[in-house]
């Protein structure tokens, strides 16, 4: 169990649900409801190794053609020619 935040140093740190993205090779998923410790000064998300794993694991098994329940299309922009 984690004393502090190593962000930040506060020592309020809960349990919660939170989302996490996953990037590798441009890819991205995006998972809901990951457990973590969150700092409740500065939000600095702490996840267990486990959950980490997991998240590759499944990110994997997805690449390799396992449904999700649900695929949402983004927006991308390069900031450089926000500049008219
Ligand atoms: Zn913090």
């Amino acid at each position: 169990m984690m004393q502090s935040c190593s962000f930040c140093g506060n020592e309020n740190i809960k349990n919660s649900l939170v989302e996490y993205t996953y990037k590798h090779d441009g890819k991205y998923m995006i998972f809901h409801n990951v457990p973590a410790l969150q700092c409740e000064y500065c939000g600095e998300k702490y996840f267990e190794a486990k959950v980490l794993k997991q998240i590759e694991k499944e990110f994997v098994a997805v690449q390799n053609g396992k449904k999700v329940s649900k695929k949402i299309s983004v927006a991308v922009e390069d900031f450089d020619k926000l500049v008219a």
